[in-house]
């Protein structure tokens, strides 16, 4: 079959090599004037490829539409993916939490082992070349239009032009355009894995400050948790970020509306009778000092003019004469600092978007349209979405290749 390929990112270079690789002629098309430009930035530069853990546990940390994952990812596993990898030249580690990164810790290492794996299957790659719009005819694929207007004819089209997460990379969601044109329907986009804003003084205050060994509680305006977790979180000049921040974001997809606020526990190890206790034997040892210098073995300092103000307790108070009272009150705050959540730092910073191409009008064993006969979706343009750890790169490569394996079966 004469296959397009709209999108040279993970799903794209995978579905392009792999479809090379069963003998389609192959033409990918990306408007970037490198590969893979995604890639490249993710795991911070290092590419968390995937997740060496069984096709199971990537469902379960799927929350968007894991079902639909089922036969992809047990077309193409992790497994397949760690070896396709090392044969491209890429040998890999894995890493806490089961995330594999390659050795060399460079993303581009990874972005450039797919473009070789197209190579070698003879895929014809045009950069700078973006998409302008697909044609169909007769609920059949016919082609598609390139951004210099050129009218090019494909018996199969795969869209794998990615979410609208990071657009600097190129992924500005057109392929959402061309779903709809063939008559998808597209889920409401939101962007996940996404640091969140607050309106709170404490967080530019704290800017730059990060937890380690912290637990977070998200509650609503009644009072209930919708969230709970431990790690490592981070204050910015809007908010707060970090990995446990990342991951809870996941959980308020539409939720802002209901007065959100995180608790965060410094000292999760310590129960309330415990951090007392703590507190008693420093305040101890520092029985004539004022309060902003009493707490230097308890708390970091950036935090230590926050909770005070917070307590309501002069600064400049003698421990000796703090009183059980104020003593509670920082301990509240020490084990429960309350950060009003506003929203999400949007589109720009998220590692992910929320919803896309509507599951059901996909078939999961093919990748291939309900609606337009030849025509595919890979990657993150379907409405599927997963936590961190290599589970959203595994589902582009999964994607990817189940649209190329595809084809034959829609010829
Ligand atoms: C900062 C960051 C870090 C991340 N880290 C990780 C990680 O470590 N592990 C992990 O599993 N996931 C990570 N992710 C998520 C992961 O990168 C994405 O889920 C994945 O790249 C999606 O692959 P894709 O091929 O669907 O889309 P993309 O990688 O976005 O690729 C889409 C490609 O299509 C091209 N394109 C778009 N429109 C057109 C058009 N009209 N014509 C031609 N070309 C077009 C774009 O230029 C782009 O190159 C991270 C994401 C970000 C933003």
């Amino acid at each position: 079959m004469k296959v397009a390929v709209i999108g040279a990112g993970a799903a794209g270079m995978l579905a392009a090599g792999h479809a090379g690789e069963l003998g389609h002629s192959v033409d990918i098309f990306e408007k970037n004037n490198i590969v893979g430009k995604k890639i490249r930035i993710t795991g911070k530069g290092r590419c968390n490829i995937t997740n060496a853990s069984d096709c199971e546990e990537h469902i379960e940390n799927t929350p968007g539409n894991p079902y639909f994952m089922y036969s992809a990812l047990y077309k193409f596993p992790p497994d397949r993916m760690i070896e396709l990898v090392e044969s491209l030249g890429v040998p890999t580690k894995v890493e806490r939490g089961k995330r594999v990164f390659p050795v060399s810790d460079k993303a581009a290492d990874v972005s450039e082992a797919l473009k070789k794996y197209m190579k070698k299957n003879g895929v014809k790659l045009h950069l700078e070349k973006g998409v302008n719009d697909i044609i169909t005819e007769n609920n059949k694929i016919k082609g598609i239009v390139t951004d210099d207007g050129k009218e090019l004819d494909f018996d199969a089209v795969i869209v794998a032009t990615g979410g609208l997460s990071y657009p600097t990379t190129g992924s500005t969601g057109d392929g959402y355009k061309f779903a709809k044109k063939a008559g998808h329907s597209v889920s409401k986009l939101m962007p996940s894995l996404v640091p969140l804003k607050s309106d709170d003084w404490i967080c530019p205050e704290l800017m730059g400050l990060s937890l380690k060994n912290s637990a977070i509680v998200i509650k609503n305006e009644k009072g209930k948790t919708i969230y709970k977790d431990f790690g490592e979180m981070l204050f910015t000049h809007f908010g707060v970020s970090g990995p446990m921040v990342l991951s809870a974001s996941r959980h308020l997809l539409g939720r802002f509306n209901e007065n959100i606020t995180m608790y965060i526990d410094m000292k999760p190890a310590l129960d309330m009778k415990a951090l007392d206790n703590r507190l008693l034997r420093d305040f101890e040892k520092y029985i004539n000092k004022d309060l902003r210098n009493a707490l230097n073995d308890i708390l970091p300092q950036k935090m230590i003019p926050v909770i005070i103000r917070l307590s309501g307790i002069d600064e400049t108070k003698k421990i000796h004469d703090i009183t059980k009272e104020e003593r509670k009150r920082m301990e509240e705050l020490i084990k429960g600092l309350p950060v009003h959540i506003t929203g999400t730092a949007g589109f720009d910073m998220a590692v992910v978007t929320s919803g896309g191409v509507n599951t059901d009008e996909i078939d999961p064993s093919t990748m291939e349209s309900r609606k337009i006969k030849g025509l595919f979706f890979a990657g993150e343009v379907i409405d599927v979405d997963a936590y961190t750890g290599g589970f959203n790169l595994q589902i582009a490569f999964s994607t990817g290749y189940t649209a190329a394996e595809g084809l034959e079966e829609s010829k």
